[in-house]
């Protein structure tokens, strides 16, 4: 990798990183409580390597095959001085995939239906393996999103007793650890105007945490390049971005 290219992501890196200690400071949060986790899609082996040994420890990856490829070359390209990083599945989960998703992944963000977050317990005990997990949510009824479907937040109390009805079966299953919740913000000009569906999903978790006390509820994966700051600032333990670390993607 050319040393100017090193150079700016080294630079954007620390950029996003002043961000979101900026961010948590404002909300009164030690930043030491937001983990970064950097979303790796469509970026090159050697872009990754880079980036982990500037001090990034947690990337993402929304497809299951992209993953498959590629963190066994960012394994194989890592030395036994670098520290090993930890990889997070955020993109949608088809079933089929999940035995892949579950050899390769040390979190899984997406559990959006109760047949995932089943196949997943299967597959981790055939693996012997435990998994933590967050459950996405759809909070803002986008017809096009994933998640379980709870539009308006804890308002909505029909769709909050729905969900509570799936997670009494998720606790259940043996190999997957409930975590917490993640949500998609809406795509919106203004970071601000993401802040509703933010505040939706803490209060949704802070609710969940009332019903569900032998659930461990501490994360929430909410916040991307355009609005991490604001996901911070309502409660986001884990904000996952890519653009603002790694620039613009060209692939799809
Ligand atoms: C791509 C992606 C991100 C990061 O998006 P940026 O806007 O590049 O920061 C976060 N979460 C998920 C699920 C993604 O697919």
């Amino acid at each position: 990798m050319n040393r100017e290219v090193d150079t700016l992501l080294a630079r954007r890196l620390e950029q996003v990183q002043e961000r979101l200690a900026a961010a948590a400071r404002r909300a009164g949060r030690d930043p030491s409580s937001v983990t970064l986790v950097a979303v790796t899609k469509t970026r090159r082996t050697e872009e990754i390597v880079a980036a982990l040994r500037l001090g990034l420890v947690h990337c993402g990856e929304n497809r299951v095959e992209e993953a498959v490829r590629k963190i066994p070359q960012v394994q194989a390209s890592l030395t036994a001085a670098d520290r090993q990083p930890v990889w997070h599945m955020v993109g949608h989960l088809q079933r089929r995939k999940v035995r892949h998703a579950v050899t390769s992944f040390h979190w899984i963000h997406s559990v959006d239906r109760l047949a995932v977050a089943r196949e997943i317990s299967k597959r981790c005990v055939a693996a012997q393996t435990e998994l933590p997990a967050l459950l996405e949510v759809n909070v803002t009824g986008e017809a096009q999103k994933y998640g379980f479907p709870v539009a308006g937040g804890v308002a909505n109390r029909p769709a909050v007793e729905a969900l509570c009805r799936q997670i009494d079966q998720i606790a259940e299953l043996p190999g997957l650890i409930i975590r917490g919740l993640m949500t998609m913000a809406p795509f919106v000009a203004e970071a601000e105007e993401a802040r509703p569906a933010f505040r939706m999903l803490r209060e949704l978790r802070d609710e969940l945490g009332r019903r569900f006390p032998a659930v461990r509820w501490d994360c929430l994966s909410m916040g991307m390049t355009n609005d991490f700051e604001v996901a911070v600032e309502e409660g986001a333990t884990m904000v996952r971005i890519g653009t603002a670390i790694f620039g613009p993607r060209t692939g799809p």
